[in-house]
């Protein structure tokens, strides 16, 4: 804290040099993040889209938060000083612009440890510095810094519901915890950038505590502060943050957060968290807030807060959730739906509330060790998140539907992706998560190492009796063979264990190629043992093609099926069907096979494609009500095959139609 110290200094947490979301030595959880060099990506996938990331995403918000306006913002907001009148400056955009320039920080603090700025044109490390400057001198003395507010010269947390204020800040706590961390690590060092960024942040939420705490003043319309105040207080050790995040949780439902013309629900605000059964309102939202009351759940060892978030997140995962993990079934309020409201072409799923999800089952991971948390991980993943780039790294999705018609024409919702947005939350949250995507394969429990995510990774990590050091060679979401190569271990006994994906039966485990006994836990396999080093442990996950049904709830899809194979998540793209087919009239024939083939496809890349029997069913254009006494008359045509891709490398192409579910054939 600096002056305005609201409660006294708690004991400093064990300090660790870890990734986003790292629970103090005190907080209850059963994993641990990996401490010490932790992880890091050698090759496959993952490894592929941090470098692209890095490369060429990165690159492109730097230039993007120039031209759109975000840094002149701050510089008017700077230039304003304690003078701003209402109109006195412009100011551009919507008024959350500060958090892309928070985010786009957050995804520097973790690029600067994992590599080193090149020192070529404008630096990641320079952008940071200059950033960083111009919040020193937009800061007002008191803490407060928000340049829609001090440019608009609108009163400061006069309208929470839809200023963001709160919001925004957040995403600077964020970013400044992020830089902290990664510090010390790697050869480029950005002591004195992190040093500065959490000054500018500590202020922040000094300004915050002082203001709103113990105190019943309001509450910001998009949670995302409660996570970020848990983070900070794990970063400081300042148990104030850890207080006005749980009084921030706990205040949620009694009408403080106001109302922005879109009703209490929309703001998470109509009931109190612990009476809160089902997420509802505005899916981004509702998701940072169950990642602010994991947090002070596990922080405050709050049993009955935690198992409510477990229950809410399982009420999700089975009513709400889309084939792809996606969340938001409506436009309207970017919000969840009803139960088993999940219509493929009325699909919301913002990039977003997919990196909500993701951090929130993150942190239930650590909670509970549960390996399901990590399955909805790399549903996300290899699907709702990962279709939101361009194979290029440069277009980006904010809505993800399953399905694509010729003709859609919508302004939320541009019918591809596109490089950046007026309201650009998606793209630099996008590059966040990528900087910071190996910290999430693995965690530690005891003496065993958890590996949750297989991809192509070195993991080092203490135990208690000494070092863990592992080469991890996978090829998903391509190939199922992992193997686990021990570099470093301890004197003793210890444990190695990996997930078994829910889309794979549990597989022989191998040591040194000889089938060893494994114990299964919470969908782990472990093997404990004193490891050597030279020593492999070798797994062979299944990823045959196969059908996938829906629930005959989810009206939209009743009748359908999809195709997955292993993570991945499959869909029909125009370009790849028979010359003539329309993909609208395209049905499946009960039965059919499915066959794989590797591939390499111009604008994709690599890839799998699967194949399997379809026919056209079609039936004449209706020139009046598309509704009939009788079954309508169909003309089926010939069996031809109909070819598949990942779902997360659609509109790479022709930017034709799309779809992931195929109905079944109605009428021969
Ligand atoms: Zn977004």
């Amino acid at each position: 804290m600096t002056d305005l110290d609201a409660s006294p200094r708690a004991a400093a947490p064990t300090r660790v040099q870890a990734g986003p979301a790292t629970p103090t030595a005190t907080a209850q959880t059963a994993h641990r993040p990996l401490t010490g060099p932790g992880a890091a990506l050698t090759e496959g996938l993952l490894h592929d889209w941090q470098s692209r990331n890095r490369e060429a995403s990165l690159p492109l918000a730097l230039r993007q938060l120039e031209v759109a306006g975000n840094l002149d913002n701050l510089r008017a907001a700077a230039a304003a000083g304690d003078s701003a009148e209402p109109g006195a400056a412009s100011y551009h955009g919507p008024v959350f612009m500060d958090s892309d320039v928070y985010k786009t920080l957050e995804a520097i603090g973790w690029e600067l440890a994992r590599d080193p700025d090149s020192g070529t044109g404008q630096t990641l490390a320079g952008f940071a510095d200059a950033a960083i400057t111009l919040l020193e001198q937009a800061q007002r003395p008191d803490g407060y810094l928000d340049s829609y507010i001090q440019v608009s010269g609108e009163p400061r947390y006069g309208r929470l519901a839809s200023s963001h204020e709160m919001y925004c800040a957040g995403h600077l706590i964020q970013a400044a915890v992020a830089l902290s961390r990664t510090a010390g690590q790697g050869p480029g060092g950005h002591e004195e950038l992190a040093k500065r960024l959490l000054a500018v942040a500590q202020r922040v939420a000094d300004h915050l505590v002082a203001t709103f705490g113990g105190q019943e003043r309001g509450l910001d319309g998009h949670p995302e502060v409660e996570t970020a105040l848990a983070e900070l207080y794990r970063e400081t050790g300042q148990r104030a943050y850890l207080d006005l995040a749980r009084q921030f949780v706990e205040q949620r439902g009694h009408g403080l957060a106001g109302d922005s013309g879109r009703g209490h629900r929309y703001l998470q605000d109509h009931l109190p968290i612990r009476d809160t059964v089902t997420l509802e309102g505005h899916a981004v939202r509702a998701l940072y807030l169950e990642a602010g009351v994991t947090d002070v759940a596990s922080e405050t060892g709050d049993a009955d807060l935690l198992a409510g978030s477990v229950r809410r997140w399982e009420d999700m995962v089975a009513t709400k959730t889309y084939l792809t993990g996606g969340n938001g079934s409506r436009h309207s309020d970017e919000a969840f739906g009803d139960r088993f409201e999940l219509p493929p072409d009325r699909a919301y799923t913002e990039t977003c509330a997919a990196i909500a999800s993701f951090h929130w089952s993150w942190r239930l991971l650590l909670a509970t060790g549960d390996a399901r948390y990590a399955d909805l991980m790399e549903r996300l993943l290899y699907n709702a998140f990962g279709a939101s780039i361009s194979t290029n790294g440069q277009r980006f999705f904010y809505v993800n539907p399953l399905q694509r018609r010729y003709d859609h024409v919508e302004e939320d919702d541009p019918a591809r992706r596109h490089e950046w947005f007026s309201c650009a939350c998606c793209p630099p949250n996008i590059m966040r998560l990528l900087a910071s995507v190996q910290h999430y394969l693995a965690s530690t429990a005891g003496d065993t190492l958890y590996l949750h995510q297989f991809t192509g990774a070195t993991v080092t990590t203490p135990l208690a009796g000494g070092t863990l050091d592992v080469a991890v060679s996978a090829d998903l979401p391509w190939s199922g063979e992992v193997t686990v190569r021990v570099t470093q271990a301890p004197a003793g006994p210890c444990g190695l264990a990996l997930r078994v994906p829910a889309w794979s039966g549990s597989p022989q485990l191998l040591v040194n190629g000889e089938p060893v006994q494994a114990t299964a836990a919470q969908g782990y396999l472990t093997v404990t043992r004193t490891w050597q080093p030279g020593d492999v442990l070798a797994a062979t996950f299944d990823l045959t093609p196969r059908w996938v049904y829906p629930h005959p709830r989810i009206d939209a899809v009743r009748g359908c099926a999809a195709v997955e194979r292993g993570p991945l998540v499959y869909c029909f793209e125009h370009v790849d069907q028979a010359d003539g087919t329309d993909l609208d009239d395209l049905a499946l024939v009960a039965g059919s096979g499915l066959t794989e083939s590797p591939a390499t496809l111009a604008e994709i890349g690599r890839t799998v494609l699967v194949e399997l029997d379809a026919r056209p069913v079609r039936a004449g254009l209706p020139d009046e009500l598309p509704f009939t006494a009788t079954a309508p008359a169909t003309d089926p045509g010939p069996v031809q095959r109909a070819t598949a891709v990942p779902y997360f490398q659609w509109d790479n192409r022709d930017g034709q139609p799309m779809r992931v579910w195929l109905p079944g054939i109605m009428a021969e």
